[in-house]
């Protein structure tokens, strides 16, 4: 097993749609796998599969890990999430401050349905439809986001993203560097 390298802002494989997963293998079993690995390393709440450069759509998500110094890396908790369809959003919508492991040291407050119903199919292969709010709402969202191409900071208004758009920039232009370590051994 290994940690994933996270793709950084500009690369173009965070902006474009992918394609839904067939059926289980042994790689999507791996992939999961390691995409938790690397979302605990990096202490994210959730992780697409773009963002580690596999154009299927598939997510990882871990929200109890939140806040809980002494609760991280428990990848039983880790949830996942494959060809995941959010089938209907509650009209109420409400504010939070997003982050997100591709886009480093940015943070900016989003507005997104409260809650959401959500049908995807787990790890196992078994469909499953429910309903999610607070966090796990808004973590879906983000993630489910990620599988059409669209960024957090696609989704803010457009004087609040040209606040952002130095810090952007540098990003976009210092990627390369900035990148989480990659693990070499194991494979
Ligand atoms: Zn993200």
């Amino acid at each position: 097993m290994a940690i994933l390298r996270v793709l950084i802002y500009g690369d173009e494989r965070l902006q474009t749609p992918c394609r839904a997963v067939e059926k289980l293998t042994p790689e999507i079993g791996q992939l999961i796998a390691e995409m938790g690995e690397t979302m605990y390393a990096a202490s994210g709440v959730g992780l697409a599969a773009p963002q580690v450069g596999v154009l299927q759509r598939l997510l990882v998500l871990d929200v109890d890990q939140v806040g809980e110094d002494g609760e991280k890396n428990k990848p039983d908790r880790l949830r996942v999430f494959i060809n995941p369809q959010i089938v209907w959003t509650s009209d109420e919508d409400s504010p939070f401050v997003e982050a997100c492991l591709s886009i480093p040291g940015v943070e900016a407050e989003v507005y997104r349905p409260t809650r959401i119903r959500i049908r995807y199919r787990d790890e196992r292969w078994e469909e499953h439809e429910e309903e999610a709010d607070s966090l796990p709402a808004r973590v879906l969202q983000h993630e489910v986001d990620h599988l059409d191409g669209i960024l957090f900071v696609d989704r803010l208004s457009f004087i609040k993203r040209q606040a952002l758009a130095g810090q952007l920039r540098r990003l976009r232009k210092e990627r390369e560097t900035i990148c989480v370590p990659v693990a070499s051994a194991g494979k």
